[in-house]
């Protein structure tokens, strides 16, 4: 699996936060030769089951069962203990229409954490491949979201709307590419690269001491409403996040970040919603010198991540995290190394295998 082909290959596919079933379909494309089971549930989580190791019988994941009102959980996310409970949120950010012009222009509001100052001049395309471009016709240095407009190229709101309905989500347009070294820009590495590592680290489990499920969560971006029923259903005893964290390499870095990209995984202990449990973070720590992993400390004092919803889910849930630093986050064009990729997956995999001491 290469990981900047993967990356472009879940860029290509539409997924703001509410509206994952495209990015879901690739995402479970991409985890079917792994899987035992998987099956979305009401939220639209993605949960691909692979067994613990002597418990692993034919793949059943040709069945992949859609939710529906009121459907049992599968047998294999309830069956058998410790479980243990990955999350990648699947999500992107996004903009969405609330007003058409006479003159065809597109107002917009976000979807999550997005900064009115990195739009302007920006691509965007919407699920029904309709593209335009982000612009502000008020000429401030630092305009406002009501400064902003979409021009899809339509001259009348009538000409617009044979495109687009109020309520259409957008998100931003622009392919990843490579960058000097091992770096990558792209939209959406937060979390397009959490949910490839995830992908990775599927694949190289061979033998799971747990029977492990790997989440692929939705609507993080809008206050991580994805997880917390999805970690309900599983009823994990463990739990591992996946997601992207800040840097503390941009120019005049306050410190309050403490990732560099390309210096390996990020052992999360803690951010603004959640405190990693120190068992967890131990053993991701040892787990990495044993395996020779490059891994850094992620101590950050904003954000969250499904981390947050995992550890206080029924009566508490040993959580940890390994995060990938992305620099510029949040913004139209983020940057990250695939070799922190290659090192979380390499770290969720072995966490994996491992037997729990507590
Ligand atoms: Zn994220």
């Amino acid at each position: 699996m290469q990981i900047l082909d993967t990356i472009k290959e879940l860029n290509a596919c539409f997924g703001p936060s509410g509206c994952e079933e495209e990015i879901r379909n690739k995402i479970a494309e991409l985890a079917k030769p792994f899987a035992d089971e998987m099956y979305t549930d009401v939220m639209g989580n993605l949960i691909v089951v692979k067994k613990a190791a002597g418990k692993r019988g034919a793949a059943k994941a040709d069945n992949f069962n859609e939710a529906k009102a009121g459907a049992e959980m599968p047998a294999a996310a309830k069956a058998g203990t410790p479980r243990l409970m990955f999350a990648a949120h699947m999500d992107s950010l996004g903009l969405i229409v609330t007003y058409i012009e006479e003159n065809g222009l597109l107002r917009f509001g976000v979807v999550g954490l997005v900064e009115p100052t990195d739009l302007k001049a920006i691509p965007v395309r919407f699920a029904n491949g309709t593209v335009g471009t982000v612009y502000s016709d008020t000429g401030a240095d630092k305009p406002g979201i009501d400064d902003l407009f979409i021009d899809i190229g339509a001259s009348s709101r009538k000409e617009a709307e044979k495109l687009v309905q109020k309520g259409d989500m957008a998100v931003f347009d622009t392919p990843a590419r490579a960058l000097a070294g091992d770096l990558i820009v792209s939209p959406y590495l937060d979390n397009r690269a959490g949910a490839a590592a995830q992908l990775l680290a599927l694949a190289a489990v061979k033998k799971p001491a747990y029977d492990c499920c790997f989440v692929f969560t939705t609507q993080e971006e809008v206050g991580r409403r994805g997880a917390k029923p999805a970690a309900f259903g599983v009823d994990p005893q463990y739990a591992v996040v996946c997601d992207a964290t800040r840097t503390d390499d941009q120019p005049k870095s306050r410190h309050q970040g403490t990732t560099i990209p390309g210096k390996g995984a990020a052992i999360k202990v803690m951010d603004k919603s959640v405190i990693c449990h120190p068992e967890m973070v131990a053993a991701l720590k040892a787990i990495a010198d044993e395996k020779k992993i490059a891994w850094q400390t992620d101590v950050l004092q904003e954000g969250g991540t499904d981390g947050t919803e995992m550890r206080k889910t029924a009566g508490g849930v040993w959580t940890g995290g390994v995060s990938i630093p992305v620099r510029y986050v949040h913004s139209p064009q983020e940057v990250c190394c695939t070799a922190d990729i290659e090192a979380a997956a390499r770290l969720m995999a072995a966490f994996a295998e491992t037997k729990p001491g507590f």
